[in-house]
């Protein structure tokens, strides 16, 4: 059965898109540690984020830096936290987090209840800056 994040990627399920390419899809975290904060995911379903081919994960990381130089640019924030967590979701997957100290990046930190249309605010402005 395909994973929630592959049927995110097809569309089957809504979500609010950043950024886009043939491998990588990267999208706002429904529950977020922070505004802003952002998943890339393969479109490739891999569970493990170690199980990825060098040249895929090199890849990865290379969108990965692309999403987090605009989500800085739209989200005030001193830098872009990255985390590998995947215990959730079994589709490899980066958490994005705009931080202003390190605390900001414990998972016991209450997630933040956005509205819809703040959310589709937050992923506008980062997909605006999106080079
Ligand atoms: P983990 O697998 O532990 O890295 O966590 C999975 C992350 O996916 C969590 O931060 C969830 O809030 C997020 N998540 C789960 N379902 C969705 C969804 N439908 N849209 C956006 N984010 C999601």
């Amino acid at each position: 059965m395909a994973t929630i994040f592959s049927r995110i990627i097809a569309g089957e399920i809504p979500s609010y898109k950043v950024a886009e390419n043939e491998q990588f899809y990267a999208f706002l975290d429904i529950n977020p540690m922070a505004k802003g904060h952002t998943l890339v995911v393969p479109k490739q379903e891999i569970d493990y984020i170690f199980d990825l081919n060098d040249k895929l994960l090199a890849e990865m990381t290379v969108f990965s830096k692309k999403v987090a130089a605009a989500i800085e640019k739209a989200v005030p924030c001193k830098r872009i936290g990255v985390m590998v967590i995947g215990l959730e979701v079994p589709h490899a997957h980066i958490h994005l987090i705009p931080i202003q100290k390190e605390g900001d990046m414990s998972l016991t930190n209450p997630r933040l209840n956005l509205l819809g249309d703040e959310f589709a605010k937050i992923a506008e402005a980062i997909r605006d800056n999106v080079k």
